[in-house]
């Protein structure tokens, strides 16, 4: 005999499209529990996120009762999880108590009285057993990987363990990572020679699939394969009718038994997570070393010493994801005591934008834009004015100007530009633009072919699509050497073209765009200014000082540029804004004023100078895989204003909301 627990996560992240909800909706979540319903002997275990159940309540309340029918014939055991899918090592632990406590009571609503958590992407860190305790929380579900890289072996990974902190014990069930390669990409017959194979004379062993509902109709080719296919019929018949095969939810689970033992999980997720992770070039280094192991066929004997980085990692990967997570942890604090605003703190703790693994994550501008809206709108409830502090926890300090319409967050050392202009009016952020990076899957091994069972029937898993990156996207792609920001310096020499620009082909004269300006604050304002050069045949100094002051509808900002001797360069201020009405192709023209239009992301604004200059305008396209292969997206729209420099310079630009 074998118990077999059999459990899933549906998830949709904040700030998706109306469609993918909906799509996701008629290709997995409603079709598999209806399919349930028809299977009274067969029992699920399933977490559904916040904004997932959001969505469902106010499209189709119906599959809010088919819910609640299938909790009340037992068939359902209802897990929960921060309710807007945070990840719970990456928040606050006051936050983490509130929002399972959400999801806790909307469980209650559907008849259910929720003891276990779903560990959202399975970031573990030992001090997450005090706050789950707290909430009432009896046990967790983490990846067999996380006992592995503790020392178990995985013959003793078919019980749930006690693991300890603080003087507080939880239960922990590992997921099979067989299973999850197995359902539903295989074959019935797999899982249940899988299962089979695993039964012995302890009753109390317990195989457990807890795995993306997802993969049951949203992910490539898996709606044919497990719907019209017959796949998930086929084994919800198979598990419910096998004499070997005793099928479990955990709770029940553990009202007969007990855990095995104590065990110390380290901090750790999935195996894939620790790759995606890593620093790009680190991350390369790890799947060769992985590759390595795998020609020896020696990776299955050594694999539980194989691990990469660690989730909370990925805010030094993206410092664009670490600004924002750290703007939204001084939101949490500065708001901790308004409910009201708190709910959208919560909101903006959803984890999907601020990682990337095999979906688009951080690369997704509309998901980040729904973090971002989120802190603006918790952070309008409370009015702090100008202050002086280090934001994102890099050691320097930044400057928040506030005034009643905006938030802008200067980094003086950072080229003294503007990496946060947030609109009260319009909760959005106008400098959400993600740098073009080099990410280690960009340059794919000849020999990636899938591994393993990828020549057997089935449905290939999304980690074995084979990947090339089309030629008319090779000759635009481009890596950016800087962040991108709001007026950010630079010295071009008069022969730069648009393409050499924005193609990252171009020499940079000035250390302006990156380095640190000093700062004054005054009254309405902050002057910055730094004593530079340009670097040609010898340094000529350069000094730059820009005063940028907010208005009601946007921000001023007047230069001052000077050289120490006569040489004939562009200036160029480049503002990056996240502009996501598509731009086909660059362009280059002449005017005083830019009128931006962007429907769908930033709205109308005005870039407005006191001259007429030639602007260099391109869109920012980042490359980054996902579930149906290449994203290349548009992350924002850079326009560089270009000021003919020989010895002096004095202009003033005007930022305005339309
Ligand atoms: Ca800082």
């Amino acid at each position: 005999m074998i118990n077999f627990i059999f459990g899933i996560h549906n998830h949709q992240p904040l700030g998706n499209f109306g469609w993918v909800f909906e799509d996701a909706y008629n290709r997995s979540y409603r079709p598999f529990m209806e399919i349930l319903e028809e299977f009274p002997s067969m029992k699920v275990a399933v977490h559904f996120s916040g904004p997932l159940l959001e969505w469902i309540n106010e499209n189709h309340p119906e599959y809010i009762e088919l819910l609640r029918r299938l909790v009340k014939r037992g068939q359902l055991e209802i897990v929960v999880a921060g309710f807007y899918e945070p990840v719970l090592a990456a928040i606050p632990k006051e936050d983490r108590i509130e929002q399972i406590k959400l999801l806790k009571e909307f469980a209650k609503k559907l008849g259910y009285d929720a003891k276990g958590v779903w560990l959202t992407e399975r970031v573990w860190q030992p001090e997450l057993v005090k706050t789950l305790r707290e909430s009432g929380i009896e046990y967790v579900i983490v990846d067999d990987y996380h006992f592995m890289s503790a020392g178990l072996s995985k013959e003793e990974l078919y019980w749930p363990y006690y693991t300890e902190d603080s003087g507080e014990v939880i239960a922990v069930f590992p997921i099979d990572e067989k299973l999850r390669y197995l359902i539903p990409f295989r074959p019935v017959e797999k899982t249940i020679e899988y299962l089979e194979s695993l039964a012995d004379n302890d009753p109390s062993k317990v195989a457990v699939f807890h795995d993306d509902g997802e993969k049951f109709g949203v992910w490539p080719g898996t709606y044919e394969w497990v719907y019209k296919k017959g796949w998930l019929r086929e084994f919800f018949d198979a598990i419910t009718s096998n004499e070997k095969i005793n099928l479990m939810l955990y709770s029940e689970y553990l009202s007969k038994f007990t855990p095995k033992g104590l065990v110390y999980l380290p901090i750790a997720s999935y195996f894939e997570m620790s790759e995606w992770s890593l620093p790009a070039k680190q991350a390369k280094l790890f799947v060769e070393f992985v590759e390595k192991l795998k020609k020896r066929g020696e990776f299955e004997r050594y694999r539980v010493f194989v691990r990469g980085g660690i989730w909370k990692n990925f805010f030094y990967k993206y410092p664009e994801s670490n600004f924002m997570h750290k703007r939204m942890l001084y939101v949490s604090k500065l708001v901790r005591n308004i409910p009201k605003a708190r709910k959208y703190v919560f909101k903006a703790q959803c984890n999907d934008a601020y990682w990337h693994g095999v979906f688009g994550g951080v690369y997704l501008p509309h998901l980040r834009r729904a973090v971002w809206e989120n802190i603006i709108r918790a952070q309008s409830f409370v009015f702090t004015g100008n202050k002086v502090f280090d934001v994102d926890f890099d050691g320097k300090n930044e400057i928040m100007l506030e005034n009643e319409s905006f938030i802008a967050t200067i980094k003086p050392h950072y080229g003294g530009s503007i990496f946060e202009l947030s609109s009260k009016r319009k909760a959005v952020n106008y400098n959400d633009v993600l740098a073009r990076r080099w990410e280690h899957y960009h340059e794919v091994p000849e020999a990636a072919t899938p591994e393993e069972e990828g020549n057997e029937e089935g449905v290939a898993s999304i980690h074995e699509l084979g990947k090339k990156i089309p030629e008319e996207i090779k000759r635009e792609l481009a890596y950016d050497w800087q962040l991108r920001a709001i007026l950010q310096d630079h010295f071009i020499p008069t022969t730069e073209t648009l393409d050499t620009y924005r193609l990252v082909k171009y020499h940079e004269l000035g250390d302006f765009v990156n380095q640190p300006y000093e700062f004054e604050l005054y009254d309405s304002g902050v002057k910055l200014w730094r004593n530079g050069g340009i670097y040609v045949e010898k340094k000529v100094p350069a000094k730059v000082e820009k005063r940028i002051e907010l208005t009601n509808d946007g921000f001023l900002a007047k230069y001052k540029v000077s050289l120490g001797e006569p040489y004939k360069a562009l200036f160029g201020v480049e503002v990056n804004l996240a502009v996501h009405s598509v731009m086909e192709s660059p362009e280059e023209f002449e005017a005083d004023r830019i009128l931006v239009n962007d429907t769908y992301g930033i709205g109308k604004v005005e870039i407005g100078l006191d001259r007429r200059v030639r602007v260099w305008k391109f869109p920012i396209k980042t490359l980054s895989q996902s579930e149906s292969g290449w994203d290349f997206i548009q992350q924002g729209v850079s326009y560089t204003l270009l000021f003919p420099i020989e010895k002096e310079l004095e202009f003033e630009i005007k930022f305005k909301e339309l």
